[in-house]
């Protein structure tokens, strides 16, 4: 046994801390093989006492890939002319929205490139409203992911049935985001930030979360990547591996990357390791993670993710959804998808929470506190 190990604490211990240091996560991220099942056992064990072995689905609907930022790691960045642009119709939006709720997701989640101008805001608005009108009585989690907005079109949302909104730090060290965008007010980290803090103050669950495995990102970033979550009371958290896109700036560096298996682990690590500091979260078991692994979100989800999110994106428009390369399921229906997912999620060890709105409990806990 080496040395250090006699000086510092097993990780047996570590995951049974009250709460976790920058070091005791930085030495968790760093746990070989063996360790590491100490820490998905320790994840597992929270996820069951905590949210209960449950896993909810939100039907994900990549509805525009019209976006006007230049975020360099991203596949339908403004700049990638190889990207043929797309936008369902409002009618294509609220058939498959009738499909997650005829299939009882209770739940959906609307995606698109981030624009803020009024055309596309008072579009988000209407659609909002229509799906309103279709679900009548039943309430529903509607979660948007659409970037950053004004804090009145948030709140324009908001009054019109969005309750959840998912907008990544991406990295939170703000060096390290320097790195991976524009120098220009577009693409400013105080405002993401801003932004999510909005986000919260307004009442949405608020998500947030980063890519793990990024050029120059380091074990420390991570570490504080997790703790910037736990410090800023984050609701939910979708968080995944980079993968790279050959039509992006940030493609010059894949030499420089770890494996796609290496990340993968990493990635794991990061979820179970979140579910211990944050046990009461809901954590997304993400598409990224699939994609390096044929069953990388079942094994997310035996370590402590709680929330899967079937792509119910029309097969048409999946190729032109590409953030990054080898995104699985691309000339897949929906409903094949869904009946394998339901096999892997039971041997996983979960039951699915069919119907319900599976709402983080932490932000019951959280608006408790705010009351
Ligand atoms: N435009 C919105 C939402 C769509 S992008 C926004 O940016 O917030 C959704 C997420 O995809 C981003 O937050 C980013 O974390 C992720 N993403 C983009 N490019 C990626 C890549 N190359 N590898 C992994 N994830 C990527
Ligand atoms: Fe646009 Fe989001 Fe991609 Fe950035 S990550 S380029 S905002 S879709």
């Amino acid at each position: 046994m080496k040395l250090e190990r006699y000086m510092s604490d097993s990780i047996e211990d570590i995951v049974n801390k009250a709460s976790l240091q920058k070091d005791d996560v930085v030495r968790l991220l760093k746990s070989d093989a063996d360790e590491a099942q100490t820490i998905y056992k320790k994840a597992e064990q929270v996820k069951a006492d905590k949210v209960g072995k449950k896993t909810f689905f939100r039907g994900l609907l990549e509805f525009s890939n019209i976006c006007a930022k230049n975020c360099f790691y991203c596949g339908i960045r403004r700049q990638n002319g190889n990207t043929v642009r797309y936008f369902m119709t409002d009618d294509e939006i609220l058939e498959q929205v009738k499909y997650a709720i005829d299939n009882r997701f209770a739940s959906v989640v609307l995606q698109s490139g981030e624009r803020t101008d009024r055309k596309f805001t008072t579009r988000i608005t209407s659609l909002l409203e229509k799906i309103a009108d279709l679900t009548g009585n039943q309430e529903i989690g509607i979660t948007l992911s659409m970037g950053e907005q004004s804090r009145e079109t948030f709140e324009e949302w908001f009054r019109a049935g969005a309750n959840r909104y998912l907008l990544r730090i991406e990295a939170s060290n703000k060096a390290l985001y320097k790195k991976f965008h524009p120098n220009d007010a577009l693409h400013d980290y105080e405002k993401r930030l801003q932004a999510i803090k909005m986000l919260q103050d307004i009442g949405y669950q608020t998500g947030t979360g980063v890519m793990v495995g990024l050029p120059f990102q380091t074990y420390e970033d991570l570490a504080d990547d997790l703790l910037f979550m736990k410090n800023n009371d984050i609701d939910m958290v979708g968080m995944g591996p980079y993968i790279e896109h050959k039509d992006t700036p940030l493609y010059k560096y894949r030499h420089q990357l770890s494996s796609k298996r290496e990340r993968f682990v990493l990635s794991l690590k990061m979820v179970a390791i979140l579910r211990i500091m944050m046990k009461d979260i809901n954590i997304a078991a993400t598409t990224a993670m699939q994609t390096l692994d044929p069953v990388g979100r079942e094994k997310a989800l035996k370590v402590g993710a709680n929330v899967i999110m079937p792509n119910l994106t029309p097969v048409k428009y999946r190729g032109g959804y590409l953030l990054y390369e080898d995104k699985p399921c691309l000339d897949e229906e929906v409903e094949e998808c869904q009946s394998c997912l339901e096999a892997r999620i039971a041997m996983a060890g979960d039951e699915i929470g069919y119907d319900e709105l599976g709402t983080s409990r932490h932000y019951h806990h959280r608006m408790h506190k705010k009351n």
